[in-house]
């Protein structure tokens, strides 16, 4: 049984590919346009009665079943996938297929969010991405070379979870006030307890364990909003990668996450008092997970005989990645800065001696 699905026009047989700017897919070579239902939106996560013990780990049990070898069923040919692509073009005819035993079962993801842009508008945004960072080179606009583009439906897990529990802190109110001759400084100690109850929905980790976890990271923010429910034609034309790494071993991160944004929530509400101490107290958090497929255009960027990784957000255009420094310009940049600050300290200062003139 082959595990293969193709996309290939209906009318004219050539390869189907998804649309971003249209949201269909696309017969580049004679125009046919087949919409993808608007109903296939993706369900919200049921938060009530779940629990972290509820997490399986689906990582290990399909990993056995996986082919190494596909037949492409347009030209026969032999087709070698890398383990965890859910994709492949046909290097011998060009036919988009998708693997589709990497994509049923435990394996399914269970939404996507489909690229809103295309791969055309890159370059338009890498140099929006530039404007303004004043520590580049001189010339790396006009020497730099963008390298080959992939857009990959990168998997993650969309953590939701409950982080509950008590907390303990010790704080003090302090007032002063005059008593005759007296100038009295009165102290009160307080006891601070505080219950949290926080819920958290699709905060996201990447799982796959072949791109950088901090350059997926600050490709957030994902809009939820448009995400639908998975369906193999969004995957047309792009490059697919299934989850390497399971639920359970990136959790942490996740788990982590939450605590933090809960411990902060709670701190903020303690604005009343001073000198605040934790003292003691624990919050725990429940977790459960979404496997999605998140869209991203990965490319490099060559200046100066060397290669500068980036990522661009295929839903929202935002782009990261590290950038070269110009050794000139930083040095201008930290000169004007240390300017700025020695005249403000030479107005502080003058202010203060006129003053007190
Ligand atoms: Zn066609
Ligand atoms: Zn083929």
């Amino acid at each position: 049984m082959e595990h293969i699905m193709e996309q290939k026009c209906p009318s004219c047989g050539a390869p189907l590919r998804f649309d971003p700017e249209q949201g269909v897919l696309l017969c580049d070579s004679c125009g046919n346009r087949q919409a993808i239902p608007a109903e296939l939106q993706i369900g919200d996560v049921q938060l009530d009665g779940f629990d972290f013990n509820v997490l399986t780990d689906h990582a290990a049990d399909e990993h056995a079943d996986a082919l190494p070898v596909y037949h492409c069923v347009s030209c026969g040919a032999e087709v070698i996938v890398p383990e965890a692509r859910i994709t492949t073009t046909c290097p011998y005819c060009g036919n988009n297929i998708v693997l589709t035993d990497k994509v049923t079962g435990k394996l399914r993801p269970d939404g996507v969010i489909p690229f809103g842009i295309d791969q055309k508008h890159l370059p338009d945004a890498v140099n929006d991405f530039y404007r303004g960072k004043a520590l580049l080179p001189r010339d790396f606009f006009t020497e730099h070379t963008l390298g080959k583009v992939t857009g990959v439906y990168v998997p993650f897990w969309m953590f939701g979870g409950k982080v509950s529990g008590t907390l303990r802190f010790r704080g003090e109110t302090v007032s002063m006030f005059r008593q005759g001759d007296y100038e009295i400084t009165q102290t009160h100690h307080y006891q601070l307890m505080r219950d949290a109850d926080v819920t958290f929905r699709d905060v996201p980790v990447d799982a796959s364990g072949r791109i950088p976890d901090k350059l997926m990271d600050s490709l957030e923010p994902f809009d939820m909003a448009d995400a639908k429910a998975f369906d193999t034609r969004y995957l047309a034309g792009f490059t697919a990668d299934r989850f390497d790494q399971a639920k359970y071993d990136v959790s942490d991160r996740a788990k982590r996450r939450m605590i933090a944004s809960a411990e902060d929530a709670v701190e903020a509400t303690l604005y009343d008092y001073a000198g605040i101490r934790r003292a003691g107290g624990e919050l725990r958090a429940m977790l459960t997970a979404r496997y999605l497929l998140l869209p991203v255009y990965l490319f490099s960027i060559e200046y100066g005989g060397k290669s500068y990784e980036f990522a661009m957000n295929g839903q929202t255009g935002k782009v990261v990645g590290e950038l070269p420094v110009g050794k000139g310009v930083s040095w201008q940049y930290f000169l004007l800065r240390a300017g700025v600050v020695a005249a403000a300290f030479i107005a502080a200062f003058f202010t203060k001696y006129m003053l007190g003139a």
